[in-house]
């Protein structure tokens, strides 16, 4: 019990935070979008075949 190296909480092993999920691709609006082994932000559409990155840039409104 005291060698588990699982962590409690819900993140990934990687230590990453979740991954955000697009729900359509934004180029072609097919939903059939799968992680992309480029990055943690990457995203494969199997519509259109497209690689693209999501980027999360802030919550609108707030200042830091
Ligand atoms: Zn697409």
């Amino acid at each position: 019990m005291s060698s588990s190296g699982v962590s409690s909480s819900g993140v990934s092993s990687s230590g990453s935070p979740v991954r955000m999920a697009p729900h359509y691709c934004p180029y072609c609006a097919d939903q059939d979008l799968r992680p992309h082994e480029q990055g943690h932000t990457a995203w494969e559409c199997r519509g259109c075949l497209r690689v693209f990155s999501l980027t999360f840039a802030g919550i609108s409104g707030v200042t830091s």
